[in-house]
């Protein structure tokens, strides 16, 4: 960690602002660097390394050496597994400064990221490395002398890209199972919200996995992303984002050497309230659903259909309760939504609000943009 900066209510440490390519903190080759932005104001909160297609391929050529090479590919299941729980406790360690970069720099309220993001990363590296010695082939029984059987083996360089809504969680989501399999892997954070997979890196370092194991490289899609897509070198790329870059994703590991690919793509996800619901309990359930991380979930309860006899008390008691919800600083403990991610979350959400009121929907209640500042909605209810 080499910095400091000072948001509203708390100052955050920041982490190492380069790439990690083979154990080693290095800047990118073009030396370019980027911003991430902190949601809340809207200003700058550093500058960090943007990694592009030269420094992907110095991170596949890292990452191939250590799955043909290096103590990795011969470790004892057993002891990936104890890298993955030393990881986990030192996340665990470092709760509170992580649930404040995730704070800062997605704008989620610190005290869901304490008790969601870090809480539920912490047990994903847990179950996984709990699994790295333990994932069993079969015997099939055949007709004649031989024996026959199944193993599950590691499928070497494995890419993985990922979204901003969960930075840190979805890079576990990612990292997680890959290498408790003995994969090695390059990852590139979202270009939002780098800066929890960079102390995270920081702490892979620390835990001590070998050179070359964990790739980390901050940088846009278009650019690191669809390097690492399109890799001849890269034998499975995993990716999690918008529907339509998951179409890019495919066509460019379609285009290169055919390596699989795992797409976790948007989602459209109604809520069914019938009438013998408890109306209060549904509503904060049907809140909760869509307004938690400030609706950016890929299985946010954007619509609710609600049964025509208890519809009205529904509406009514939901414009209370969205009215009641408290926007704000996520450095503040009662702040129960914070900020959009970005200026082109901010408007992409106001154009549907927009496409809301021009398709003849209700406005129930919210509908505008909150202060000038930083990328707030109000809550906002269509009937
Ligand atoms: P969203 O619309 O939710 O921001 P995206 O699908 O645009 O989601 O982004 C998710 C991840 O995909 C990010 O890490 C982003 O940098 C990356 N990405 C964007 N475009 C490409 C691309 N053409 N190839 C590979 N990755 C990409």
């Amino acid at each position: 960690m080499n910095n400091m900066v000072m948001p509203a209510k708390s100052m955050v440490a920041l982490p190492e602002l380069k790439l990690l390519i083979d154990n080693r903190w290095v800047d990118s080759n073009s030396g370019r660097t980027f911003a991430t932005i902190n949601p809340s104001s809207g200003e700058e909160i550093c500058q960090v390394a943007e990694a592009d297609h030269a420094d992907v391929d110095r991170a596949v050529s890292a990452a191939r050496r250590a799955f043909d090479r290096g103590p990795w590919r011969t470790m004892r299941a057993s002891e990936r597994g104890r890298l993955l729980f030393r990881l986990a406790d030192l996340i665990e360690r470092n709760a509170d400064q992580l649930a404040r970069l995730e704070a800062l720099d997605n704008g989620k309220a610190v005290s869901v990221a304490r008790v969601v993001d870090v809480a539920k990363t912490v047990a994903c590296y847990r179950y996984f490395g709990g699994w790295a010695d333990k994932v069993h082939g079969k015997t099939i029984p055949i007709d004649g002398e031989y024996l026959c059987y199944t193993r599950h083996e590691p499928i070497g360089v494995v890419g993985q890209i990922i979204p901003w809504n969960f930075p840190m969680l979805m890079m576990a989501w990612k990292l997680a199972p890959a290498i408790a399999m003995g994969n090695t892997v390059v990852l590139k954070p979202a270009e939002q919200t780098p800066l929890s997979a960079l102390r995270i890196a920081e702490l892979i370092m620390e835990a001590g996995f070998p050179e070359g194991v964990i790739n980390v490289l901050p940088g846009f899609g278009p650019t690191a992303g669809a390097a690492i897509a399109g890799h001849m070198d890269v034998d499975k790329v995993a990716f999690t984002g918008s529907t339509e870059v998951g179409r890019l994703v495919m066509e460019a590991a379609a285009k290169s050497n055919l390596k699989p690919v795992t797409l976790e793509l948007g989602g459209k996800s109604p809520n069914i309230i019938f009438e013998d619901v408890d109306v209060d309990e549904a509503v904060e359930g049907a809140h909760m659903g869509l307004f938690s991380n400030q609706g950016q979930s890929c299985c946010a309860g954007s619509r609710v259909f609600v049964e025509e006899t208890v519809y009205s008390k529904f509406v009514e008691k939901s414009i209370v309760r969205a009215r009641q919800r408290v926007v704000g600083d996520p450095f503040d403990p009662a702040t129960e939504l914070g900020p959009l991610v970005d200026q082109a979350q901010l408007d992409r959400v106001m154009s549907y609000i927009d496409a809301g009121r021009d398709q003849g929907a209700m406005l129930a209640c919210g509908g505008e943009r909150l202060g000038e500042r930083g990328y707030f909605v109000q809550p906002t209810v269509f009937a």
